[in-house]
């Protein structure tokens, strides 16, 4: 039997790029014989003509499932339930918006062929990048790495193939917050980069702005690392220890010289700076906290629509046990 592959594709209001992204697809498909090929489409709640369309183009083409959920969660959600219903040999993560050369799959597939488990894309160059974002992504990278366990390569996006037990290790990541480099990472499994230029956009605009890296950062770092809870002991400590001294010379001088109140400005700037310190601690907790509150709530990841196509392959028993199951409503299955 020949190895199977199968391409799990979040799609939200890509109505104009679809049709070029199945013509694409479909011809690296053609040019690999060699293995049978799946589509897996996630519609994560498009609100433009997309559905319609997926539809259609799993009606016409026997290697396309199409799995519709009941609104939009997200990319990290919506490839989270690619990788549930994914039942393949090997597993592709792409974009539908053909950022990603689907040419690459075929160096994937080797080098998967060759004994890794995890195969990325990693560009080599940033040239369509402000240097703004060249540096704070470097910068962020180096930070990320010095504060977590697991080594995130820089430079790679979702764009990878995954083996069948890297895909099996993923499903059982069940978190809310879902930073999906890191959970790549976390696995551990042999890793192989695959390195490519990226082609700077063919059309529209990045939606790059700076608070949504802002906060991506954020969910990179407080997902993997709970440094930040301990700088504040650190921090908190030398303060106590500088105030102590302080304190000690304060009622020395008092007690030899008898020294009259001393300078007013030196009090406000000690107090505005450990107030502004409790709040930004104060701040970090909040961070985790609310955190913790998404992931004790114990909702399921997302739910289904229905699921259209053929779906010889995504059987439920492989999947985790999630307590939505139960209200999936299954078509065309
Ligand atoms: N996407 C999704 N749900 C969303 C947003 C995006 O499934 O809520 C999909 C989208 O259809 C595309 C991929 O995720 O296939 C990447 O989206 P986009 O190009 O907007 O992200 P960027 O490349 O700018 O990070
Ligand atoms: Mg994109």
């Amino acid at each position: 039997m020949k190895p199977s592959v199968c391409i799990v594709v979040p799609v939200y209001n890509e109505e104009e790029v679809l049709p070029a992204f199945h013509q694409r697809i479909s011809e690296v498909m053609d040019t690999m014989p060699a293995y049978s090929w799946h589509l897996l489409l996630v519609n994560d709640g498009s609100r433009d003509a997309s559905a319609r369309l997926i539809d259609a183009m799993a009606a016409s083409d026997a290697r396309i499932t199409v799995v519709h959920l009941s609104r939009n969660f997200g990319k990290e959600v919506a490839m989270a339930a690619g990788l549930d219903h994914a039942d393949a040999d090997a597993t592709i993560l792409i974009d539908a918006d053909l950022q990603d050369p689907p040419e690459l799959m075929q160096a994937f597939i080797d080098e998967w062929q060759s004994g890794y488990d995890m195969v990325y894309a990693q560009r080599l160059s940033r040239h369509g990048d402000s240097w703004f974002k060249r540096s704070t992504a470097a910068g962020f990278y180096r930070l990320i790495g010095r504060m977590s366990s697991v080594r995130i390569p820089p430079d790679t996006g979702d764009y990878r193939l995954l083996s069948r037990r890297a895909v099996l290790a993923v499903r059982q990541l069940r978190e809310h917050h879902r930073f999906m480099k890191g959970l790549f990472a976390w696995i551990g499994y042999p890793s192989k980069a695959v390195t490519f230029h990226r082609d700077a956009r063919a059309a529209g605009g990045s939606k790059f702005n700076f608070w949504r890296l802002w906060n991506f950062a954020i969910e990179g770092i407080t997902s993997f690392s709970i440094v930040p809870l301990k700088l504040a002991t650190y921090f908190g400590s030398l303060i106590a220890l500088a105030a102590l001294l302080r304190g000690l010379w304060v009622i020395f001088k008092t007690l030899v010289w008898s020294d009259p109140v001393p300078g007013y400005p030196s009090l406000m700037v000690t107090l505005l700076f450990l107030g502004g310190m409790q709040l930004m601690f104060i701040g970090i907790l909040g961070e985790y906290i609310g955190r913790i509150f998404n992931e004790t709530k114990g909702r399921p990841l997302y739910f289904i629509d229905r699921v259209t196509g053929h779906s010889d392959q995504g059987s439920a028993s492989t999947q985790p046990p999630e307590p939505g199951e139960k209200a999936l409503a299954r078509t065309g299955a």
